[in-house]
């Protein structure tokens, strides 16, 4: 099976900002950013969406969820900022790789767009 997007850029096949690694996730900016910060994290294990964790993914989305939020605090996101997981057409996921948008750095709509 061919890779995901962020597959090659955990494996450095395909260049990006990165920001945090550990064993299990990688933070980098994204390409096209929607505020003035926008990071994603993702899981290095691919998990296609969230539809599709399973019971045994439980630690690794605990950990993906701690480290976004240590990411955001690493980004000095003082102020608040928004966590997003796109899942499936209707909620605009474009990289069917799990990850988790942190945005911030303005003031975030609600209802999303
Ligand atoms: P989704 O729409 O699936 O929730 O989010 C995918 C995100 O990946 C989008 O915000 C898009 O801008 C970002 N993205 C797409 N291609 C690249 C890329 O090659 N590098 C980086 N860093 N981000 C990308």
């Amino acid at each position: 099976m061919s890779k995901t997007l962020f597959e090659k850029i955990i494996a450095r096949e395909l260049p990006a900002a990165i920001i945090y690694e550990d064993d299990l996730v990688l933070a980098f900016r994204d390409i096209k950013p929607a505020a003035p910060v926008h990071v994603l994290i993702v899981p290095k294990q691919l998990i296609p969406r969230l539809a599709e964790a399973q019971a045994d993914d439980q630690k690794l989305l605990g950990h993906l969820l701690l480290k976004a939020a240590e990411v955001a605090k690493q980004l000095d996101l003082k102020d608040g900022y928004r966590l997003v997981i796109n899942n499936g057409a209707d909620g605009g996921e474009t990289v069917p790789h799990l990850h988790v948008h942190i945005l911030g750095g303005r003031p975030m709509a609600w209802p999303p767009g």
